[in-house]
C-alpha cells in the first residue's frame, strides 16, 4: 500500500456565506468543524459542562444542548458561561425557548420548523432576535419530524421533501433580511442524506450542517456516517458536521474527527497502520496493533506507527512510517523514519515502540 503523503490536497468547499457561532467560523472559508450534542440533563450544570470538558478533550468544536424545559432554559446562562466549547440551544416546540436562549448567551440557536407550531408567525421576532445579539440559526429538518403540509404532499421523508420543507423555512428567514443561518437535513438513510444534501447543495449558498439521524449503534452509525459524510465532503458540501451515534457523545466526536481525517481535512495526530494479520502472521497483530494505539493515545504529536504481521509487506510499511514494526520468527525488526534501530523479542515491540514513539515526540517539540 503506496503511502499517502500527510500534506495531501484537500477536497474543495462549495462556497458558502460565512458565519461564527462563537469563536468558531462555519462556512467554505473556515475549517470543517465536529459537533456533538450532551446527553445529560441540560439542567444539571455541573454534569453538563463535566460532559462539555469531555467533548473538547475528544476534539469536538461546537457543542449543543437540549432545552426541552423550563428548568434547562434556565440553566443555559451558567453553561454558557463557563462552556469550554460555543453552545447552541436546540430548541422544539416552544418558541419562546429560542428569545431565552439568545438572550443566554448561546452561541446559535437550531430550530426545528416541523416540530415548532406557529413558527411562521413567530419569525420576523425570532430573526430579529438573533440578529440583535449576533447569533446564527440553524434550520434542522429532520425525516422523523418533517413538516406535516410537505410530508403530506410527498407521502413520504424523501431527499425532496426534506429539502422542500428546508427551502421554505429558509426563504422565511430571507424575507425577513435574515441569512446568518445553516441547515441540515437528516435522514437514517445514508443514500437518502446524500441525494438531499446533493440537492439543498444546488439551491442554496448557506453553509451546511451534515448528519445522518438516528443512525444506530456505534459500528453501524460509524459506517452509516462515514460513507454519507465521505461521498459530501469529497464533493466539498458540507461545513460542520455531527455524527450521531446510539452511544456516549465522545465516541461521535471521535469518529467525527477521524472521518475528517481520513478526508484529509484535519490534520493527523496518531496513525496506526496495522494488517489484518492472515496465515503468515508471526506475532499477534491484533494485541500489537491495540496496545500500540493505547499506549501513545494522546501524543501531542503527528505519528505514523506502522504494525506489521509479518515480512511480506512488513519491512515496506515499517520504513515508509515514522516509526514501525515488521516482525518475523517470534520477533520485530523497529524502524524509525526508515532505518532498522534494533531488533527486539516479540514481548518486548510494544515497549520499544513506544519508548521510540515518546523520543521521536521529544525530538519534534525541540525542533
Ligand atoms: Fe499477512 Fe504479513 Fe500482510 Fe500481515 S503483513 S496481512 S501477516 S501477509
Amino acid at each position: 500500500v503506496a503511502r499517502v503523503p500527510l500534506g495531501r490536497p484537500t477536497p474543495r468547499r462549495r462556497k458558502t456565506r460565512q458565519m461564527m457561532v462563537g469563536s468558531v467560523g462555519v462556512g467554505s472559508d473556515h475549517p470543517v468543524s465536529v459537533q456533538s450534542m450532551t446527553t445529560t440533563v441540560t439542567a444539571h450544570v455541573d454534569e453538563t459542562l463535566q460532559q462539555i470538558a469531555e467533548l473538547t478533550a475528544a476534539g469536538c468544536d461546537i457543542v449543543r444542548v437540549a432545552v426541552p424545559s423550563r428548568d434547562d432554559c434556565e440553566a443555559l446562562p451558567a453553561i454558557t458561561a463557563k462552556s469550554s466549547l460555543p453552545v447552541v440551544a436546540d430548541i422544539h416546540f416552544q418558541p419562546r425557548y429560542v428569545f431565552a436562549a439568545i438572550e443566554a448567551g448561546c452561541a446559535a440557536v437550531r430550530v426545528n420548523p416541523g416540530n415548532i407550531k406557529r413558527f411562521d408567525d413567530q419569525i420576523k421576532d425570532i430573526t430579529r432576535a438573533a440578529s440583535d445579539h449576533g447569533v446564527p440559526l440553524r434550520i434542522g429538518v429532520n425525516a422523523g419530524s418533517l413538516d406535516p403540509r410537505v410530508l403530506a404532499r410527498h407521502g413520504s421523508a424523501t431527499a425532496e421533501a426534506l429539502v422542500e420543507s428546508a427551502m421554505r423555512e429558509a426563504e422565511l428567514f430571507t424575507e425577513h433580511d435574515f441569512h446568518d443561518f445553516k441547515i441540515s437535513v437528516k435522514h437514517h438513510d445514508p443514500m437518502v442524506t446524500i441525494e438531499a444534501y446533493e440537492l439543498l447543495a444546488q439551491q442554496c449558498e448557506q453553509p451546511l450542517h451534515l448528519g445522518v439521524t438516528e443512525a444506530g449503534p456505534i459500528q453501524q452509525g460509524t459506517v452509516k456516517s462515514a460513507t454519507a459524510f465521505g461521498c459530501l465532503l469529497r464533493q466539498g458540501i458540507g461545513d460542520t458536521i455531527r455524527v450521531s451515534l446510539s452511544a456516549p457523545p465522545v465516541e461521535e466526536v471521535k469518529v467525527g474527527v477521524e472521518i475528517l481525517r481520513s478526508l484529509g481535512l484535519r490534520p493527523r495526530q496518531l496513525e496506526i497502520v496495522s494488517c489484518p494479520s492472515c496465515g503468515r502472521a508471526q506475532v499477534d497483530v491484533y494485541r500489537l496493533a491495540e496496545e500500540v494505539s493505547a499506549g501513545l493515545e494522546g501524543l501531542p504529536v503527528p505519528l505514523r506507527v506502522a504494525v506489521m504481521g509479518c515480512v511480506v509487506n512488513g519491512p515496506g510499511e515499517a520504513r515508509e512510517a515514522d516509526l514501525g514494526v515488521a516482525s518475523g520468527n517470534g520477533k520485530g525488526q523497529i524502524f524509525v523514519r526508515g532505518e532498522v534501530v534494533r531488533t527486539v523479542p516479540e514481548s518486548r515491540i510494544v515497549e520499544t515502540l513506544i519508548e521510540e514513539a515518546l523520543r521521536i515526540a521529544e525530538e519534534q517539540g525541540q525542533e
